[in-house]
Protein backbone atom coordinates (compact mmCIF):
# COMPACT_ATOMS: atom_id res chain seq x y z
CA UNK A 1 0.00 0.00 0.00
CA UNK A 2 1.46 3.72 -1.20
CA UNK A 3 0.46 6.92 -0.35
CA UNK A 4 2.11 8.77 -2.62
CA UNK A 5 2.11 12.57 -4.91
CA UNK A 6 3.28 12.97 -8.43
CA UNK A 7 4.23 16.91 -8.75
CA UNK A 8 5.74 18.39 -11.38
CA UNK A 9 4.90 21.63 -13.75
CA UNK A 10 2.65 21.57 -16.71
CA UNK A 11 4.12 19.60 -19.36
CA UNK A 12 6.43 17.84 -17.27
CA UNK A 13 4.42 14.63 -18.46
CA UNK A 14 2.80 14.02 -14.89
CA UNK A 15 -0.41 12.49 -16.12
CA UNK A 16 0.92 9.82 -18.43
CA UNK A 17 3.18 8.45 -15.61
CA UNK A 18 1.02 8.94 -12.87
CA UNK A 19 -1.25 6.38 -14.54
CA UNK A 20 1.71 3.76 -15.40
CA UNK A 21 3.30 4.02 -11.95
CA UNK A 22 -0.06 3.55 -10.42
CA UNK A 23 -1.00 0.57 -12.19
CA UNK A 24 2.36 -0.96 -11.30
CA UNK A 25 1.72 -0.61 -7.82
CA UNK A 26 -1.63 -1.66 -7.98
CA UNK A 27 -3.02 2.07 -6.84
CA UNK A 28 -5.80 4.67 -8.49
CA UNK A 29 -4.32 7.55 -9.50
CA UNK A 30 -6.14 10.85 -8.81
CA UNK A 31 -5.79 13.74 -11.39
CA UNK A 32 -7.62 16.88 -10.26
CA UNK A 33 -7.18 18.71 -13.66
CA UNK A 34 -9.27 15.08 -14.72
CA UNK A 35 -11.41 15.51 -12.31
CA UNK A 36 -11.79 19.03 -13.19
CA UNK A 37 -12.27 18.71 -17.12
CA UNK A 38 -14.61 15.97 -16.55
CA UNK A 39 -16.90 18.25 -14.61
CA UNK A 40 -16.43 20.58 -16.92
CA UNK A 41 -17.10 18.69 -19.84
CA UNK A 42 -20.44 17.39 -18.03
CA UNK A 43 -21.38 21.15 -17.11
CA UNK A 44 -21.67 19.94 -13.21
CA UNK A 45 -22.05 22.37 -10.86
CA UNK A 46 -18.29 22.33 -10.16
CA UNK A 47 -17.64 21.76 -13.49
CA UNK A 48 -19.19 25.30 -13.85
CA UNK A 49 -17.42 26.55 -10.84
CA UNK A 50 -13.84 25.99 -12.10
CA UNK A 51 -14.01 26.31 -15.60
CA UNK A 52 -13.22 30.04 -15.52
CA UNK A 53 -10.22 29.66 -13.27
CA UNK A 54 -9.37 26.66 -15.58
CA UNK A 55 -9.15 28.61 -19.13
CA UNK A 56 -7.68 31.36 -17.71
CA UNK A 57 -4.71 28.42 -16.08
CA UNK A 58 -5.57 30.22 -12.53
CA UNK A 59 -5.86 27.54 -9.57
CA UNK A 60 -9.33 26.66 -8.86
CA UNK A 61 -9.82 28.32 -5.31
CA UNK A 62 -8.62 25.89 -2.63
CA UNK A 63 -12.06 25.56 -0.42
CA UNK A 64 -13.27 24.06 -4.20
CA UNK A 65 -10.33 22.47 -4.87
CA UNK A 66 -10.02 20.44 -1.00
CA UNK A 67 -13.44 19.49 -0.60
CA UNK A 68 -13.88 17.85 -3.90
CA UNK A 69 -10.18 16.03 -2.96
CA UNK A 70 -11.56 15.24 0.34
CA UNK A 71 -14.66 13.56 -1.58
CA UNK A 72 -12.28 11.25 -4.02
CA UNK A 73 -10.63 10.16 -0.73
CA UNK A 74 -13.38 8.77 0.55
CA UNK A 75 -14.42 6.61 -2.02
CA UNK A 76 -13.53 2.93 -1.45
CA UNK A 77 -10.87 2.52 -4.47
CA UNK A 78 -8.70 5.31 -2.53
CA UNK A 79 -8.47 3.46 0.77
CA UNK A 80 -6.13 0.92 -0.29
CA UNK A 81 -3.16 3.50 -1.16
CA UNK A 82 -3.47 5.97 -3.79
CA UNK A 83 -1.41 8.88 -6.00
CA UNK A 84 -2.02 12.29 -6.29
CA UNK A 85 -1.43 14.01 -9.01
CA UNK A 86 -1.86 17.69 -9.41
CA UNK A 87 -2.50 18.27 -5.95
CA UNK A 88 -1.55 19.79 -3.40
CA UNK A 89 0.09 23.28 -5.69
CA UNK A 90 -0.86 25.38 -2.94
CA UNK A 91 0.57 25.88 1.14
CA UNK A 92 -3.12 25.65 2.24
CA UNK A 93 -3.83 22.56 0.11
CA UNK A 94 -1.00 20.51 1.70
CA UNK A 95 -2.33 22.07 4.91
CA UNK A 96 -5.96 20.85 4.02
CA UNK A 97 -4.16 17.37 2.98
CA UNK A 98 -2.52 16.99 6.15
CA UNK A 99 -5.54 17.64 8.23
CA UNK A 100 -7.30 14.71 5.85
CA UNK A 101 -4.75 11.96 6.18
CA UNK A 102 -4.18 13.03 10.07
CA UNK A 103 -8.22 12.23 10.32
CA UNK A 104 -7.71 8.26 8.44
CA UNK A 105 -4.03 8.03 10.47
CA UNK A 106 -2.36 8.02 7.40
CA UNK A 107 0.82 9.39 6.25
CA UNK A 108 2.07 10.31 3.08
CA UNK A 109 5.02 8.10 1.78
CA UNK A 110 6.54 9.15 -1.14
CA UNK A 111 6.59 12.51 -3.15
CA UNK A 112 8.35 12.11 -6.82
CA UNK A 113 8.62 15.34 -8.96
CA UNK A 114 9.49 15.23 -12.25
CA UNK A 115 11.79 17.84 -14.06
CA UNK A 116 12.04 19.24 -17.08
CA UNK A 117 13.85 22.60 -18.70
CA UNK A 118 11.04 25.18 -19.08
CA UNK A 119 12.03 25.71 -23.09
CA UNK A 120 11.23 22.30 -23.35
CA UNK A 121 7.80 22.57 -21.10
CA UNK A 122 6.66 25.24 -23.19
CA UNK A 123 7.38 23.13 -26.80
CA UNK A 124 5.75 20.51 -25.23
CA UNK A 125 2.46 22.05 -24.45
CA UNK A 126 2.37 24.04 -27.85
CA UNK A 127 2.80 20.60 -29.46
CA UNK A 128 -0.02 19.23 -27.34
CA UNK A 129 -2.21 22.13 -28.37
CA UNK A 130 -2.16 21.72 -31.76
CA UNK A 131 -3.39 17.43 -31.56
CA UNK A 132 -5.35 17.71 -27.81
CA UNK A 133 -7.19 21.17 -28.70
CA UNK A 134 -6.89 22.30 -24.18
CA UNK A 135 -8.55 25.47 -23.79
CA UNK A 136 -5.47 26.23 -21.33
CA UNK A 137 -2.72 25.34 -23.87
CA UNK A 138 -2.48 28.77 -25.54
CA UNK A 139 1.25 30.68 -25.55
CA UNK A 140 -0.30 33.12 -22.89
CA UNK A 141 -1.87 30.52 -20.69
CA UNK A 142 0.85 27.79 -20.75
CA UNK A 143 3.34 30.91 -19.77
CA UNK A 144 0.75 32.04 -16.68
CA UNK A 145 0.20 28.27 -15.67
CA UNK A 146 4.44 27.43 -15.42
CA UNK A 147 4.70 31.04 -13.69
CA UNK A 148 2.09 29.57 -11.08
CA UNK A 149 4.23 26.55 -10.59
CA UNK A 150 7.31 28.41 -10.15
CA UNK A 151 5.66 30.98 -7.26
CA UNK A 152 3.58 28.56 -5.31
CA UNK A 153 3.94 24.95 -6.14
CA UNK A 154 7.96 24.30 -5.83
CA UNK A 155 7.29 25.86 -2.40
CA UNK A 156 5.04 22.86 -1.70
CA UNK A 157 7.45 20.33 -3.03
CA UNK A 158 10.31 22.17 -1.14
CA UNK A 159 7.91 21.45 2.06
CA UNK A 160 7.99 17.89 1.57
CA UNK A 161 11.69 18.11 0.71
CA UNK A 162 11.78 18.87 4.71
CA UNK A 163 10.01 16.06 5.87
CA UNK A 164 12.47 13.88 3.71
CA UNK A 165 10.10 12.02 1.48
CA UNK A 166 10.94 13.61 -1.81
CA UNK A 167 12.47 11.99 -4.82
CA UNK A 168 13.40 14.49 -7.87
CA UNK A 169 13.58 12.34 -11.42
CA UNK A 170 14.70 13.48 -14.90
CA UNK A 171 11.60 13.95 -16.52
CA UNK A 172 13.37 13.93 -20.21
CA UNK A 173 13.53 11.13 -22.35
CA UNK A 174 11.46 8.08 -23.67
CA UNK A 175 8.47 7.68 -21.70
CA UNK A 176 9.61 4.04 -20.29
CA UNK A 177 12.64 5.08 -19.13
CA UNK A 178 11.00 7.75 -17.08
CA UNK A 179 8.85 5.22 -15.63
CA UNK A 180 11.14 3.00 -15.10
CA UNK A 181 13.55 5.63 -12.76
CA UNK A 182 9.75 6.64 -10.83
CA UNK A 183 9.28 2.99 -9.70
CA UNK A 184 13.00 3.37 -9.33
CA UNK A 185 12.60 6.57 -6.86
CA UNK A 186 9.64 5.46 -4.96
CA UNK A 187 11.62 2.29 -3.98
CA UNK A 188 14.49 4.33 -2.71
CA UNK A 189 12.56 6.62 -0.81
CA UNK A 190 10.92 4.17 0.90
CA UNK A 191 13.70 1.50 1.62
CA UNK A 192 15.42 5.10 2.85
CA UNK A 193 12.48 5.93 5.32
CA UNK A 194 11.73 2.44 6.28
CA UNK A 195 8.82 2.62 4.81
CA UNK A 196 8.72 -0.35 2.30
CA UNK A 197 5.78 -2.28 2.73
CA UNK A 198 5.70 -6.12 3.86
CA UNK A 199 5.60 -8.39 1.35
CA UNK A 200 4.99 -12.20 1.47
CA UNK A 201 7.50 -14.48 -0.59
CA UNK A 202 4.81 -14.97 -3.27
CA UNK A 203 3.96 -12.03 -4.14
CA UNK A 204 7.75 -10.58 -4.07
CA UNK A 205 8.12 -10.68 -7.91
CA UNK A 206 5.29 -7.78 -8.48
CA UNK A 207 5.89 -4.44 -7.52
CA UNK A 208 3.37 -4.76 -3.92
CA UNK A 209 0.17 -4.86 -3.65
P1 LIG B 1 -1.22 21.16 -15.80
O1 LIG B 1 -0.39 20.59 -14.71
O2 LIG B 1 -0.70 20.88 -17.15
O3 LIG B 1 -1.55 22.62 -15.62
P2 LIG B 1 -3.63 19.75 -14.86
O4 LIG B 1 -4.48 18.88 -15.71
O5 LIG B 1 -2.93 19.13 -13.74
O6 LIG B 1 -2.61 20.40 -15.89
O7 LIG B 1 -4.51 20.98 -14.33
C1 LIG B 1 -5.27 21.76 -15.20
C2 LIG B 1 -5.95 22.91 -14.45
O8 LIG B 1 -6.84 22.39 -13.46
C3 LIG B 1 -5.02 23.85 -13.68
O9 LIG B 1 -4.44 24.85 -14.48
C4 LIG B 1 -5.99 24.42 -12.63
O10 LIG B 1 -6.82 25.40 -13.21
C5 LIG B 1 -6.86 23.22 -12.30
N1 LIG B 1 -6.28 22.47 -11.16
C6 LIG B 1 -5.81 21.20 -11.19
N2 LIG B 1 -5.35 20.84 -9.99
C7 LIG B 1 -5.51 21.90 -9.17
C8 LIG B 1 -5.22 22.16 -7.81
N3 LIG B 1 -4.64 21.25 -7.02
N4 LIG B 1 -5.54 23.38 -7.31
C9 LIG B 1 -6.13 24.31 -8.07
N5 LIG B 1 -6.41 24.14 -9.36
C10 LIG B 1 -6.11 22.95 -9.92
Amino acid sequence: MTRMLIMGPPGSGKGTQAARIADKLGIVAISTGDIFRYNVKEMTELGREAKQYIDNGDFVPDDVTNRMVADRLRQPDAQHGFLLDGYPRTAGQVEALDAMLAERDEKLAVVVELTVPDEELVARLLHRAETEGRADDTAEVIQHRLDLYHEQTEAVVGSYVERGIVARVDGTGQIDDITERLLQAVYSVRERTGTLPVVSKVDAGDAES
